[in-house]
């Protein structure tokens, strides 16, 4: 499951001696072939956007831009960020509590469009607007009401913080009537996350019968409506794939059926997820009261995302031969291990009860799916550990080998 220019690349830090590990591994080369497949998925007329919070790494970044139609911000420093690396790129903000400055960088930085997620919030987008003379194209993002057996909706459709009631939305069009700074463009939702395809088009369906509904009594032209992202990743099958193809067919019917109006969808992790590798050395392995541990040099400290999702991340031991020592090395062979890191809390797991056939002291163990929700999610201060080093992986480093 591991590619092998990946493989090649961790086992040569593996010999490079103590501080060339841990390390963060970015293959460009699969993420380059995964965006690419997913824009073929899409119909031409439904707009991908990257959720940049999933990881902001500048050269992923670059990476995806090749085939994404823009870029979803939710905060002051990613639009900051995202002007600094990507000056063209098309920038959508959204994320609950924009200050006034996120707001005036909105403005001043030409946003493509503003993902608005209350009334106040709307109210101070006007003002800024009218204060620096400027216009902005929005979103109003609306926590629908809406359930589908089996999913649980997350972010939506029962109390949260996330986005504008339903019955909220006149107020909405009582400010946006009342100004000509603001231009409303349609309807964002963002209800789920770990949907897979067919669940994805059943929301998908019952949110745009609601948004032309909405817009029918409101009197509002529905150009576009952004679905937001949430496409599953399956920890536990890292080969697996979200269904691209089943989303494509049905975004391209859905789109038929509503003439005039834009579909988008943002999705975060489901694109970088796969690309991102952290490979950590055995430091330690012992058995304790019966079961196998082994302590990398490294931790939830550097890949939070097991701890956070409460999952076993999936993983490749590679092999090192050198053994520097006069004493015999540690070793477990055929059991579980518990695979944890060097912080001192029993939290610091990434994954647990692992059947391997060996593990010893100084093998590397590299994870995968490390590409979304991993680095920059983690709790990088706690213990103050060093941080990993970073190296990326391009399309020409196979062939200059
Ligand atoms: C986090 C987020 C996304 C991306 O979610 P993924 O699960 O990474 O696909 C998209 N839109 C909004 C509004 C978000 O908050």
């Amino acid at each position: 499951m591991i590619p092998a220019a990946v493989r090649d690349r961790i086992a040569a830090l593996a010999e490079d001696g103590e501080a060339a590990l841990p390390a963060y591994l970015y293959d460009l080369t699969g993420l380059e072939a995964h965006t690419a497949a997913v824009r073929r998925a899409l119909p031409p007329q439904v707009e991908l956007l990257y959720a940049v919070k999933a990881n902001p790494d500048p050269e992923i970044l670059a990476v995806l831009d090749e085939h994404v139609d823009g870029f979803e911000v939710a905060s002051g420093g990613e639009l900051t960020h995202l002007r600094a690396t990507l000056p063209e790129s098309r920038l959508a903000f959204g994320g609950p509590g924009k200050t006034a400055r996120d707001l005036h960088l909105a403005l001043t930085e030409g946003v493509h469009r503003v993902h608005v997620e209350s009334v106040q919030e709307l109210r101070l987008l006007a003002a800024t607007a009218q204060r620096l003379g400027a216009h902005v194209d929005v979103l109003l993002r609306v926590n629908l009401p809406l359930h589908l057996c089996q999913v649980a909706l997350t972010m939506g459709g029962r109390p949260s913080p996330f986005g504008i009631d339903p019955d909220a939305l006149d107020g909405c069009l009582r400010v946006l009537a009342a100004t000509t700074r603001l231009r409303l463009r349609g309807i964002h939702t963002h209800l789920a996350s770990g949907l897979d395809a067919p669940a994805q088009l059943a929301l998908a369906q019952q949110v745009l019968a609601w948004a032309a509904a909405w817009a029918d009594h409101a009197g509002v032209r529905l150009e576009e409506v952004n679905l937001g992202g949430g496409m599953a990743v399956d920890y536990a099958a890292p080969a697996a794939r979200y269904d691209w193809a089943a989303l494509g067919d049905g975004l391209g019917r859905l789109a038929a059926a509503h003439p005039g109006t834009v579909l988008k969808v943002e999705p975060g992790r489901a694109l970088t997820a796969y690309a991102g590798w952290y490979a950590a050395r055995v430091l330690d392995v012992k058995t304790s009261h019966g079961r196998a541990f082994a302590v990398l040099h490294g931790g939830t400290h550097h890949l939070r995302t097991p701890a956070a999702k409460g999952h076993d991340q999936p993983f490749t031991v590679i092999g090192v031969r050198r053994w520097p020592h006069p004493w015999p090395r540690p070793e477990v062979r055929n059991q579980p291990v518990t695979v944890t890191g060097q912080l001192c809390t029993p939290k610091d797991v990434l994954a647990s009860d692992i059947p391997l056939p060996a593990l010893r002291v100084g093998d590397v163990v590299a994870f995968a799916m490390a590409g979304a929700y991993a680095w920059n999610i983690s709790h990088h201060d706690f213990l103050l550990q060093p941080p990993p080093a970073f190296h990326h992986l391009h399309p020409l480093d196979a062939v200059q080998r």
